[in-house]
């Protein structure tokens, strides 16, 4: 277990008041900002006066007060030195490969990552010539072969995206550096839970739509890295960030900002209910899989990488057998039972459940679902936190007998 405390590091961070001293800060929203003195307007754009040398703000597609708040609280969290947020958790991936790797480069990436980044990896780099190999991340014999000269990139994420396979983030960062790649974690599934960066990861990616806002009402990204890489992806000639323009809106940053303090807590709640629906489940014989379980083949080792404090997240998968079967219990738990509600995407205060294979993982040929453990009747629930505990316990136990399930 890591010491490294989420809580405090963004709790010493957060010295931001709103005007009239409002204990909530401001939203800045202006699009452009002025200057006192018309020579300082070209010292900025000379990369001299930017805000991140204490000097001013330019244009909000750059920089933007309100966002930059949100960034440094994300930067406390992750240990990282710097980051920037973007508009989605896809532009925040996206922009980070196309930052690190150019025509001709190669990338190695897990083969249990979410559907959409699996689909960027396969189909929309190769049309920009940079390739990537897909491994069984927890292979790190696998991981070494997959190593080319053009290797820039290792990509996973934390927990994958639907299988909860554990990466092995240390010694994967010794692997890419010993080759001069960087290690780069997407940490949707895990923020506080696991962090990345201080288990040796260059860049942090999140998909900030999920359990950070937590509400399901904004799409949301973040990319926790070192000073250089954030200018590098702000650079007016070549930044990333600041050239695609995946700009982030004060006012989600905003959204953001008010709900980070209370993550962990909510990571904590999470991961309790998501831990006692999963013991629940394993005692009725179902085919469960979450890092808790001492069952779970990874067990050890996520017991190694997770901060001490926030358990081992919010998301189960329950595998039913079969598409059919995995649909007659959604059906039940969501119209009879009232339990959560059928629908992509995690990290809501509510439960929300999908079958992963027809859904947000069928960007990925049947072939290679079932080769990464994915097959058509697994259930990914990321359990929420309304309602008792014990309430959810009894729907759940009622809902598989209705569906034939024990
Ligand atoms: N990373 C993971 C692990 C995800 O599950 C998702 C979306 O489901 C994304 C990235 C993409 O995030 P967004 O929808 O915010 O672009």
């Amino acid at each position: 277990m890591q010491t490294f405390n989420p809580e405090q590091m963004m709790a010493k961070d957060r010295r931001e008041f709103g005007e009239h001293g409002g204990v909530a800060p401001s939203i800045s929203r202006s699009s452009t900002f002025t200057v006192m003195e018309p020579g300082t307007m070209p010292e900025i754009f000379q990369g001299e006066k930017g805000p991140d040398q204490g000097g001013c703000f330019l244009y909000s597609r750059h920089f933007n007060p309100t966002v930059d708040v949100l960034s440094r609280y994300l930067a406390a969290m992750e240990g990282t030195e710097s980051a920037i947020c973007t508009a989605s958790g896809m532009s925040a991936i996206s922009c980070t490969i196309l930052q690190l790797c150019h025509s001709g480069d190669h990338v190695i990436a897990s083969d249990t990552i979410y559907g959409g980044s699996h689909a960027l990896f396969a189909e929309l780099l190769p049309q920009m010539n940079i390739h990537t190999t897909f491994v069984d991340i927890t292979d790190t014999a696998a991981v070494a072969a997959a190593f080319t000269e053009n290797t820039r990139v290792v990509y996973t994420e934390a927990f994958g995206n639907p299988t909860l396979r554990v990466a092995d983030i240390p010694s994967l960062t010794e692997l890419a550096h010993q080759k001069g790649a960087s290690l780069v974690v997407d940490n949707t599934f895990s923020p506080a839970i696991i962090s990345p960066a201080m288990l040796g990861a260059d860049v942090v990616v999140h998909s900030m739509t999920k359990f950070i806002n937590g509400a399901s009402d904004v799409i949301a990204g973040a990319i926790c890295a070192s000073r250089d890489f954030v200018l590098q992806l702000m650079d007016l000639h070549t930044g990333r960030v600041l050239l695609l323009g995946p700009t982030m809106d004060p006012r989600a940053a905003f959204d953001i900002i008010q709900r980070l303090p209370h993550l962990p807590i909510r990571m904590r709640e999470h991961s309790r209910r998501a831990m006692a629906m999963a013991e629940f489940l394993q005692e009725t014989g179902a085919a469960i899989t979450y890092p808790g379980l001492p069952s779970f083949s990874q067990h050890a080792l996520a017991g190694q990488l997770i901060n001490e404090g926030y358990g081992f997240g919010g998301i189960l998968t329950l595998d039913c057998g079969n598409g059919e079967k995995a649909n007659r219990l959604m059906g039940i738990l969501q119209n009879e039972e009232n339990f959560g509600y059928i629908a992509v995407s995690l990290g809501y205060f509510d439960t929300l459940m999908s079958c992963s294979s027809s859904s947000t993982s069928s960007e990925i040929p049947e072939a290679e679902q079932m080769r990464m453990g994915l097959s058509p009747g697994l259930l990914r629930i990321s359990m929420g936190l309304t309602g008792s505990l014990n309430e959810r316990l009894d729907q759940m136990k009622r809902a598989v007998e209705k569906a034939g399930l024990d």
